[in-house]
Order: structure tokens, then sequence, then C-alpha cells
């Protein structure tokens, strides 16, 4: 059973993580999901390991991932899980910050280099740096695919196709379970500096 369920959801993958698929889904369907997704906004560090200033790689068994990591969390991070398409919040968010990995706190990606790819997930052109991310090649379910990992603590993020925008080409479909984000403080200012000259 556990079989034929991972090979839905690759399935499912791999007809809905196509950038130039216009599915959409029922808006009350969005509504729902968003509602229930598990909140990865928190700045609390849910986790011994969880540093944002870190560079140190993390080295923690299956069994004390389990214990820190939500449910949720622990299922795309470490069981290479996929969440439902459209069903993060982060899918269509436009608020101007950092993405960090929800596991561990590792940057990942920049507001500026997201984009609206219409595959269900949230979708970067580039990661922060060469270092935030570990490229696998995934052979899995068939397909031949390129698997993102967090380049400190080796949790699964999603996969890297190159059908992306310019500059890079690429996009990065990203679980949006294991991203944590944090608005940016300066860009928030700016924001407001120039709603109250208005
Ligand atoms: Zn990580």
């Amino acid at each position: 059973m556990k079989h034929l369920t991972t090979a839905l959801l690759g399935l499912t993958l791999a007809t809905s993580c196509s950038f130039s698929q216009p599915n959409k889904p029922k808006t009350n369907q969005a509504t729902q999901t968003t509602q229930t997704t598990p909140s990865t906004m928190s700045t609390n560090a849910p986790n011994p390991v969880y540093n944002r200033e870190a560079k140190d790689k993390v080295n923690v068994s299956e069994a004390e991932w389990k214990k820190m990591l939500s449910p949720e969390v622990y299922y795309i991070s470490r069981q290479k899980g996929t969440e439902r398409p459209w069903t993060s919040k982060f899918e269509a968010f436009k608020e101007v910050g950092t993405y960090y990995c929800a596991a561990c706190g590792n940057p990942l990606f920049k507001s500026d280099t997201k984009f609206e790819s219409g595959c269900g997930w949230p979708s970067f052109y580039e990661p922060i740096s060469k270092g935030s991310i570990i490229y696998t090649p995934d052979n899995t379910l068939g397909m031949k695919r390129t698997e993102v990992q967090c380049g400190r603590c080796k949790g699964h993020l999603g996969h890297v196709f190159d059908d992306g925008p310019p500059p890079t080409g690429l996009r990065y479909c990203i679980n949006g379970v294991v991203l944590d984000f944090e608005k940016a403080q300066a860009a928030q200012d700016k924001y407001d500096a120039k709603k109250a000259s208005q």
C-alpha cells in the first residue's frame, strides 16, 4: 500500500508540477487546505539544531529527527514526501524576506527569486548560495529528476527543473511545509515609510 501511495504521489507530482500546465484547483479546496497547513512561520527554534546563522553540517539520527520535527516536516524532510499541490500558503505568497529550511534554519531562498510557476508548489529560480542546496539525481518513479536537499541538514526540499525563467532558467519546485519564512525588516520599513508619505 505504501508503494501505491508513493506512486500516486509521484504521479501527481509528475503531472501537476509542470511550468506550463494551467491546472488550477477549485477555490474552496485551496482555501480549506491553506487553513489546515501547519504554520511554519514561527521564529521560535523548534529544535536544538535549528539555527539561522550556523554553517556547521547537521548530523542527527532519524530517531532524533522524528522527535524534533513536526510530523508534516518529518514526512517531507526525512522521508522525501511530497505535499499536495496548491496546499502551501507559500505557493502564492508575495512577502519580501528570506526562506529558511524548516528543519535546521539554513537560509535557502530570497523572496526576489520566487516566481509564479503555476505548478502548485512554491517555486524559485535561484538559491541564496551554492552551499545552501545539495543536488542528487533522482531516478525513482520512472523519471529522471534532480532532487534538491538542504545543504546543511540534507533534508529533502523538492526538485529542480530546467524550465524556469531567466536569468537561471531553473525552477526549484519546493515543498512549502519544509520552508520557514522571515520578513525582511528593512523592506518592511521602506514600504511603511512610502505608505506614510502618500
Ligand atoms: Zn536543513
